[in-house]
């Protein structure tokens, strides 16, 4: 028994050991696309065959609290990420972020921590923000913003000079957003808009709640409302996905006359973050096992979270208002000209599948001055790895699913640096996007007023 374990684990040590190397050798290619889709062989025996652990892999060396010349520096809190820091001369400090082990290999650029006790000193940070040269920062639990060029001088360095009353400062990689910070962010926007319902879908690897959000019109039938399948996170890193679903959630429940259009004829579904236990970790991209959230639609339910995932998207599709569009919202790294979408081409998908995407991209393109599309990228859709495989090799044409990916650069059109804000804006437009995607009607008493005369 033990001898026979013992072989395997050799021989699963030896794959690791290849796909490692493989994706080392494929590394610079790599850093331009997140998800990697053309990179990824379409090989799942691999997933199918690996036992699920019974324990998370990762220990918590991301989360530290340690006091070194008079500062704080803490990193143990839901989203924080901090792997070390260590002097290095008077009000200089050597950071050093979490590198997250995977079964497809590491992955490092998230950071996120707090430092106590800086009021009216210049602290200089040596920490590597090379896929963001203008990370983020908040004085005195206030609004985040990005850094400055002054603050930002080089992309391992940061600066900052504190005034005598700004004692405490929170700096991240990105505009953050945290497991329970989503959660707050999402309950205010149901509590204070209209036609929002939540449920639970169940419980992570690591026992968090896996939410879904619905959005509608409940005074008005569902037949022939069309639904609108929403996730974001699968990857924890990638906040702008997080900000992007809370545009589109904001869109949607809101007293306005597109809110009420799109809610009476539209039914919105949005899973806020997918990978929970990642995103409380402060992780970059996988999750708790070290096992990437997004490849795992071959064997769905090796992970809760996809599994759980996978029985809603059943439920819907075998019910009177099928899902017709799923997005699916992530970040990457790279100077972008623009976010993008990952439209899938001939031949893994037909030539009429390639106008119904380039439906939606269009119909975003007419909905904000924010997205241009100048960074359009496509992809060859792996046979089985992604949501947008199941989608498509069980419904075909009837799901328009695509992958959007945002980045952490310049804004279209724009030397400014994209914010937190930015991201809301292009969901809200993600949102009144169905508005001509779908060709909705106008309202019913619009039609009735207009009637009178
Ligand atoms: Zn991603």
């Amino acid at each position: 028994m033990s001898n026979r374990a013992s072989v395997g684990w050799d021989a699963h040590r030896l794959l690791l050991l290849l796909v490692a190397l493989a994706l080392a050798v494929l590394a610079p290619r790599m850093a331009r696309a997140d998800d990697e889709e053309a990179l990824i062989p379409p090989d799942s025996s691999y997933f199918a065959r690996r036992v699920l652990k019974t324990a998370p892999i990762l220990s918590l060396s991301h989360k530290i609290t340690t006091t070194i010349q008079g500062i704080t520096f803490d990193s143990n809190y839901d989203n924080g990420s901090l792997a070390g820091v260590a002097s290095a001369g008077t009000n200089i400090f050597n950071c050093t972020i979490y590198v997250e082990p995977g079964e497809l290999g590491n992955r490092q650029y998230q950071f996120r921590f707090r430092m106590t006790g800086v009021a009216g000193r210049s602290v200089t940070l040596n920490i590597d923000h090379t896929q963001n040269r203008r990370p983020v920062i908040s004085i005195n639990g206030g609004p985040f913003r990005r850094t400055t060029a002054a603050e930002a001088p080089t992309l391992t360095q940061l600066v900052f000079t504190f005034g005598a009353s700004e004692n405490t400062a929170e700096v991240a990689f990105f505009f953050p957003l945290g497991y329970q910070e989503i959660h707050d962010r999402v309950s205010a926007l149901v509590a204070a808009g209209t036609g929002g319902t939540t449920e639970i879908l169940g419980k992570s690897f690591q026992n968090r709640d896996l939410w879904l959000v619905t959005v509608t019109d409940p005074a008005t039938t569902d037949t022939g409302k069309r639904r609108v399948w929403v996730h974001a996170r699968a990857h924890a890193g990638e906040v702008t996905a997080s900000h992007t679903m809370l545009g589109i959630l904001e869109k949607a429940l809101e007293n306005s006359e597109t809110g009420r259009r799109l809610r009476r004829y539209c039914i919105f579904n949005v899973v806020p973050t997918q990978n929970v236990d990642g995103v409380f970790l402060g992780l970059t991209r996988w999750d708790s096992q070290g096992i990437d959230p997004e490849r795992q639609w071959p064997n769905p339910y090796r992970i809760p979270e996809v599994g759980l995932i996978k029985d809603k998207v059943d439920a819907f599709m075998a019910g009177p208002n099928p899902i017709e569009v799923a997005l699916n919202l992530h970040s990457t790294v790279g100077d972008y000209a623009d976010t993008f979408f990952f439209k899938h081409i001939r031949p893994s998908v037909t030539a009429n599948f390639e106008v119904i995407q380039q439906r939606y991209i269009d119909a975003l393109n007419n909905a904000t001055p924010l997205f241009e599309n100048l960074a359009p990228q496509t992809s060859q859709l792996s046979p089985n790895l992604f949501i947008e495989s199941y989608f498509w090799n069980n419904w075909g044409e009837a799901v328009m699913a695509m992958t959007h990916e945002g980045h952490y650069y310049e804004r279209v059109n724009s030397t400014a640096y994209l914010t937190d804000a930015d991201y809301v804006a292009l969901g809200r437009a993600m949102a009144e996007a169905m508005i001509e995607y779908f060709a909705l009607p106008p309202l019913p008493s619009a039609v009735g007023e207009w009637a009178q005369y």
